[in-house]
């Protein structure tokens, strides 16, 4: 094989050997030109964990509240609640159920996050919720809150991690999504988002939820005032929490988007480092089974491209009434729904196939429906401020 870049070569021999990448590879692997044989590597890689398939879900997705005392830097969809009321939503329990079956009940997963709003992220709401859902649409998985939130929780109730794990598990959680994780390296961290649960006590969830037997994935912010140094050491403490604790499903690298907030002065990321970053995380993250082009974050374009460098899902169709609020609020301009047909016509583009999956990587046929229908699936929902 023809390198453009030597180290490429020696890296190749590393993963060839199954042998975890270093600091100095990962460094290696975002700073080389030789970007072909990056993308060849991340795509031998790939075909190692899901060989030709392509994932993609079936989904809902949910803001169910914007309100949030947390003030991260790089935030553009939080609203205070006493100084800006009039941009406050916060949907009952009975709108969020509503909500997610306006638009029928063929979907595998729920998807929801909202912030650290004292009126509704607590258990009084949620546990029901979940029963409802579960009761109702037992096909569906929940994946709900991240690991933000589910330390909020457990601070308010004063209970311990462990303590409310097993109370989400027993109402119903499947999976947590990879949120919040943003970079864990300070002072970075203390810059972007001072007020949220420390990078110690993220990767303590989420292997307290594996442990229990709840699956989760993981996120990194990307295209702020982070270093390379902070990717790859983001990109490393995960893959030593896999080790300690195994149950994350897929990494997402999340872009991010200037509009509206206090970090706008950083800009757009571009192409090649979104590309990039999909190639890097592929390669280190050995243990990680999926890496995952979310459409709704770097676009269906360039996530297209993405499966080309390492990515092996491009997440949730979502419903075609749903309403993104966190990166439309930021400037994406990646719509709000996107039909099954056209993640197949994508991903067979690629020379890949197309699966449909649950939140766990459970396989379905394309045209796989739900045998329960539920009596208040028509309901539409009222989407106003509640008190
Ligand atoms: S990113 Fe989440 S926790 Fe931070 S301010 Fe926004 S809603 Fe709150």
């Amino acid at each position: 094989m023809a390198y453009g870049d030597p180290l490429l070569a020696e890296i190749e021999s590393k993963l060839d050997a199954n042998r975890p990448l270093s600091m100095e590879d990962g460094l290696a692997l975002y700073r080389t030109w030789d970007v072909h044989n990056l993308g060849r590597l991340a795509r031998k890689a790939k075909e190692r964990k899901s060989g030709k398939k392509v994932f993609y879900v079936l989904n809902r997705y949910i803001n169910s509240t914007n309100v949030c005392f947390a003030g991260c830097t790089f935030c553009s969809f939080a609203a205070d609640e006493f100084k800006e009321p009039e941009r406050v939503f916060r949907m009952t329990p009975d709108q969020v159920f509503a909500k997610a079956v306006e638009t029928g009940t063929n979907f595998n997963q729920i998807h929801i996050v909202g912030g650290h709003d004292p009126r509704q992220l607590s258990l009084d709401y949620w546990l029901p919720l979940m029963r409802r859902f579960k009761t109702a649409l037992p096909h569906v998985q929940l994946s709900l809150f991240t690991a933000a939130e589910i330390e909020y929780m457990a601070k308010r109730h004063r209970l311990s991690f462990p303590a409310i794990v097993t109370a989400l598990k027993e109402a119903g959680l499947d999976n947590v999504n990879g949120g919040a994780a943003e970079i864990f390296a300070e002072p970075t961290r203390g810059k972007i988002c001072p007020n949220k649960v420390s990078a110690d006590n993220w990767l303590v969830i989420h292997e307290e939820l594996h442990r229990q037997g709840i699956a989760s994935n993981a996120t990194m912010l990307y295209g702020h005032i982070e270093s390379l140094e902070d990717r790859v050491d983001h990109l490393m403490r995960l893959r030593e929490s896999q080790e300690r604790s195994p149950g994350y499903n897929a990494f997402i690298p999340l872009a991010f988007h200037p509009d509206g907030n206090e970090l706008s002065y950083c800009g757009w990321t571009t192409g090649l480092d979104d590309i990039r970053t999909f190639a890097v995380a592929r390669l280190m993250l050995h243990n990680f089974d999926h890496v995952k082009a979310y459409w709704m974050i770097q676009g269906l374009k360039v996530c297209q491209v993405a499966l080309q460098f390492g990515a092996d899902d491009m997440d949730g169709t979502h419903g075609s009434t749903d309403e993104e609020m966190i990166y439309h609020s930021a400037g994406t301009s990646s719509g709000q729904y996107v039909d099954d047909r056209e993640f197949r016509r994508l991903i067979e583009e690629t020379g890949y196939v197309p699966v449909r999956r649950n939140s766990t990587y459970d396989e379905f046929p394309f045209d796989w429906t739900p045998s329960e229908v539920t009596p208040d699936s028509r309901r539409r929902p009222e989407l106003a401020v509640s008190p």
